[in-house]
This record gives structure tokens, C-alpha cells and sequence, in this order.
């Protein structure tokens, strides 16, 4: 069908928690909205994958390299925590938790998938680890079946190196906005981290 209206509603619905209710609603209001605002979002969406790009240090996305993180001079050199999504890194950041570096894995250890150390780039954290003389990596995986096992991955590679390997105390809230119980949580699964 070829109304401007369904095409738009079409490709709304294919964003994830969107469906074809929303879609068509969003459309609509999309429809009423000022012109500069549709403009700049038609100019954000467009140019979105140009300007963002992983950091070359920890794989985080960010609009430079090294990201905002790894460029922050006032932030603790001596521990790393692993994450295994940017939204992840979020959530932690949000929750003011932990004041160290991070390792995006971008994925979870998973070899029938064919995601194994080299997707995660562990070798390119452990040139970090070798380079900065960092005392601790903090996994901070789901604690399901993959979230384990990238623990285990990490704790082997790391095995008979000057570094402890921990692992926080609960996984981490998954899927939209922090609440603030979740920053509590997570405050405390930071606490609470037990070496591996
Ligand atoms: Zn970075």
C-alpha cells in the first residue's frame, strides 16, 4: 500500500515494543507535530550511524574515540567492569555505583552462536589489563546460563595474572528506564561483589 500514512506506521513497527496500535498513534501525533521537530528528527535518524562510533579502548559507543568515559581523567584506572551491552553501561552509569572503566563485550559468550572470545574481544582487554595495571575486573554479566559462562571465560584468560576477577552480587535490571529500587540494587550488588 502505498499511503504515506500506513508506510510510516509500517516502519514504526518494526522498532521493538512498538506495534501496529502504537505505530499508527505515533504517526498521527508525527502528522500534527511543529515542522522543526520533524526535520531535526528526520536529520537525527539519518545521520545517527555516522556519528556514532565504538571507543577503541573499552567498545563503548560514544560520538568520539576514546569515549567520554575513557577520556575522564577523575575516574579509578585500577578496576575495570564488564558489561555486556551499552544500555548495560547505562544503567550502571545512572545508578552512580562505580567510578572505574569499563570493557563492553557487545554479547555473551555463546559458542553454538559462534560468539567466542574473539567476537568479545578479550584479547583486546587483556592488552588493557597488561598496559594499565589494573587490580580488578568486575564482571557484571546477567546471571543466566551465557552470563556465567562469559564469567568463567574471563576468569580462565585471567588465571595466574595480578589481577582479582570479581562478580557482582545480582544481574542487572534489564529493559527500559532505571527505577530508583534498581539503583539500589545495584548499588548494592556492587557492594556486595564476590571474587571468582
Ligand atoms: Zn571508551
Amino acid at each position: 500500500m502505498t499511503n504515506a500514512i500506513f508506510q510510516m506506521a509500517e516502519l514504526l513497527a518494526r522498532l521493538p515494543g512498538i506495534g501496529q496500535r502504537t505505530a499508527l498513534r505515533l504517526t498521527f501525533h508525527l502528522l500534527k507535530a511543529p515542522e522543526e521537530y520533524l526535520q531535526k528528527l528526520g536529520e537525527e535518524i539519518a545521520t545517527l550511524r555516522e556519528r556514532v562510533c565504538p571507543c577503541s579502548e573499552c567498545r563503548n559507543l560514544s560520538q568520539g574515540d576514546p569515549c567520554e568515559i575513557c577520556s575522564d581523567d577523575g575516574r579509578d584506572d585500577s578496576v575495570i567492569c564488564i558489561v555486556e551491552s551499552v544500555p548495560d553501561l547505562w544503567a550502571i552509569e545512572n545508578s552512580g555505583a562505580f567510578r572505574g572503566r569499563y570493557h563492553v563485550l557487545h554479547g555473551m559468550l555463546s559458542p553454538l552462536d559462534g560468539i567466542g572470545p574473539g567476537e568479545l574481544k578479550i584479547d583486546l582487554l587483556a592488552a588493557r589489563v597488561a598496559k594499565s595495571g589494573t587490580r580488578e575486573l568486575v564482571v557484571a554479566t546477567r546471571s543466566s546460563v551465557e552470563g556465567e559462562a562469559t564469567a568463567m571465560l574471563i576468569r580462565h584468560v585471567f588465571e595466574g595474572r595480578d589481577v582479582k576477577i570479581s562478580r557482582i552480587a545480582s544481574g542487572i535490571p534489564h529493559g527500559g528506564e532505571l527505577e530508583y529500587s534498581d539503583k539500589m540494587t545495584l548499588g548494592r550488588a556492587f557492594e556486595g561483589r564476590r571474587e571468582i
